[in-house]
């Protein structure tokens, strides 16, 4: 069941998370009733930890690789934004709260406790196609919205587009930075996404590790904080670890095959 209430997406679409009020009540409980927006949760720290391993040990990586993929041709960016969450659980460490100081977990920066706007995390699923910030609660709430999307198989547009990406990052030279690859793909005629939409991908692109630099690994093997990872300048806004990479670190070719090996009709672009 994929289908979308289109009435109640344009009111989440409107949804503003410093102005909730400017929702009206009724479209509110319309786009409540529809299964996309959601009252606001307290969400505790150690719950929200559980729930991201509850949720992935019922997870299917085909499931995540094939719905990113299918989202391509037709821009569905719920269908996009599930593989940023599912990336950053392979290396997520099993942890309790742990504070540093004041009140944020020194791991995962999650407070103890929190009152979380879901809608707003909806909001990014249906309009930016990867997750902000990595937190448990996050992760929780995109794995578990993932998990209610009926699988779809990526049709030959979907593959074409992903392909022609992959040949972008390969051919790109080696001044080549995040935000040029970014201007680049924006010239892919079939591929109908924003410049921040792609700015998006590419970051989810490096969770994964398929874009990633030898010394700043994406979240495949070691967790990274991504709210508190490094920066390559002080006014970089791209996050870890696409931020570092350059033309001349191409395609981690291991990475790519672990994601998106088992796809045939992707091995032309990728020998
Ligand atoms: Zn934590």
């Amino acid at each position: 069941m994929n289908e979308v209430d289109e009435k109640a997406l344009q009111i989440l679409r409107k949804y503003n998370l410093t102005r909730p009020e400017d929702t009206l009540q009724a479209d509110f409980i319309y786009a409540k009733d529809k299964g996309l927006m959601f009252d606001k949760e307290n969400i505790n720290h150690d719950e929200a930890v559980r729930a991201c391993f509850e949720i992935f040990s019922d997870c299917r990586k085909e499931h995540f690789t094939n719905l990113f993929l299918a989202s391509l041709s037709i821009n569905r960016l719920d269908y996009r934004s599930g593989l940023a969450a599912y990336a950053i659980m392979q290396s997520f460490p099993h942890h309790e709260f742990d504070m540093l100081d004041g009140h944020y977990c020194k791991l995962c920066s999650y407070p103890k406790q929190r009152v979380v706007d879901l809608s707003a995390l909806n909001n990014l699923r249906f309009f930016c196609g990867g997750l902000f910030s990595g937190s448990p609660a996050e992760i929780s709430f995109f794995l578990l919205q993932h998990q209610k999307l009926s699988d779809v198989y990526p049709n030959t547009l979907d593959f074409e587009i992903f392909g022609s990406i992959l040949q972008a990052i390969r051919r790109a030279d080696q001044l080549t930075t995040i935000s040029t690859l970014q201007k680049q793909l924006k010239s892919i005629l079939s591929f109908k996404a924003t410049k921040e939409q792609i700015k998006v991908l590419l970051e989810t692109l490096g969770y994964c590790g398929v874009l990633q630099t030898p010394s700043h690994e994406g979240l495949l093997h070691r967790y990274v904080n991504i709210s508190l990872a490094p920066r390559k300048t002080r006014s970089s806004d791209w996050k870890y670890p696409v931020d570092f990479w350059t033309g001349k670190d191409g395609v981690n070719r291991d990475n790519f095959m672990y994601w998106f090996g088992h796809y045939k009709e992707l091995k032309q672009y990728i020998n």
